[in-house]
């Protein structure tokens, strides 16, 4: 159950609450492309598309961690079990694509209205957007937390809808379960940023006392699940932190062997902001730089990634082998 005074905050910052764990917050670039005014780098490098997507979480404030990094209130989580009553899969799918819906209200338009009409949606977007497609389990909050978060990607999934699943990669059992009961999402991303423990321990502030084996159990599981899901390695490079031995980000790389890298710049917006000012933004050079000597590394062991492509106003690029691979084509 979220108390009262944290669901007043998170209202405050445009959260729409569904349920008792469960949380949707229509992303920006969700409303960018609403406008026509551009879509995500996801949508430009894999296919996904950005007006129909819910950005949701079945654990809101649920988390082991406190990354310095993380642009949500981390300051609010409660740990890492959900406390109170567990909603059904069902339940958090409908109830989501209703608060997308009523998130959405202030883009509708009325053909017929003599009002003057603030909205610039694209008024057929707007109306696909009423049934999301896309389900980006990443919001806040970490997702693996929801003990049914497999049914929750399989009855996406028998709705006909993609779902990417961002993990903190501390709970190899529960990605193990997904492997078992065939209920891995459409993408699996695992948040990797920083190349060795010590570094872990100062970024992540994990309340885990084994946080950095358990992240490389996972890392280390994650090649016998390369041809059931599509992995995505994610790292998140803020300057002056974490931007350093890029031949040992190579070595967790190797031993996951993901379908993707991606390699980002931090935002120093929301939460964040209060740890890690607009100082620590890597330029979108500095981020390909970075980049570039990283798969000098891979390379130097064997691995043939090179980058497949980048988005630059999101500071973004993506390494990979084959670029043939990077769209999406079964869910
Ligand atoms: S995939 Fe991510 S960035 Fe793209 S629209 Fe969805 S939440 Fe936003």
């Amino acid at each position: 159950m979220i108390p009262e005074k944290i669901k007043k905050i998170l209202r405050k910052q445009h959260y729409e609450i569904v349920g008792e764990h469960s949380a949707v917050q229509i992303c920006r670039w969700t409303k960018k492309s609403l406008r026509n005014e551009g879509v995500c780098y996801k949508e430009k490098f894999y296919g996904i598309k950005s007006h129909l997507c819910c950005q949701m979480t079945p654990a809101v404030i649920w988390c082991p961690n406190k990354c310095v990094h993380c642009w949500r209130a981390i300051e609010l989580t409660l740990g890492d079990k959900i406390s109170g009553k567990i909603d059904s899969p069902k339940k958090i799918i409908d109830g989501c694509i209703k608060a997308q819906r009523k998130l959405l209200t202030g883009f509708k338009i009325l053909p017929n209205s003599r009002k003057k009409q603030l909205s610039k949606a694209d008024i057929k977007k707007y109306q696909e957007a009423q049934e999301p497609m896309q389900f980006a389990i990443s919001l806040s909050g970490e997702p693996t937390i929801y003990e049914k978060i497999g049914n929750l990607i399989s009855g996406l999934r028998k709705r006909g809808k993609t779902s990417f699943l961002v993990i903190n990669g501390l709970y190899p059992e529960k990605i193990k379960e997904l492997k078992n009961k065939n209920q891995l999402p459409t993408q699996l991303y695992i948040s990797v940023n920083t190349p060795n423990k010590e570094l872990y321990k100062k970024f992540h502030r994990s309340s885990k006392k084994n946080a950095w084996e358990k992240l490389n159990e996972t890392l280390e599981f994650f090649p016998k699940i390369r041809n059931k899901t599509r992995t995505v390695f994610r790292m998140n490079l803020v300057r002056g932190l974490n931007m350093i031995e890029p031949e040992n980000y190579a070595k967790l790389i190797k031993k996951s062997n993901p379908l993707f890298v991606e390699i980002k710049g931090f935002m120093s917006v929301g939460f964040a902001r209060k740890r890690l000012g607009y100082e620590r933004m890597p330029t979108h050079k500095e981020v390909k730089d970075f980049s570039e000597k990283l798969v000098k590394e891979l390379n130097s062991i064997g691995e043939n990634y090179k980058i497949l492509d980048e988005k630059i106003e999101s500071r973004v690029l993506v390494l990979g082998k084959r670029k043939e691979e990077l769209k999406i084509k079964k869910i």
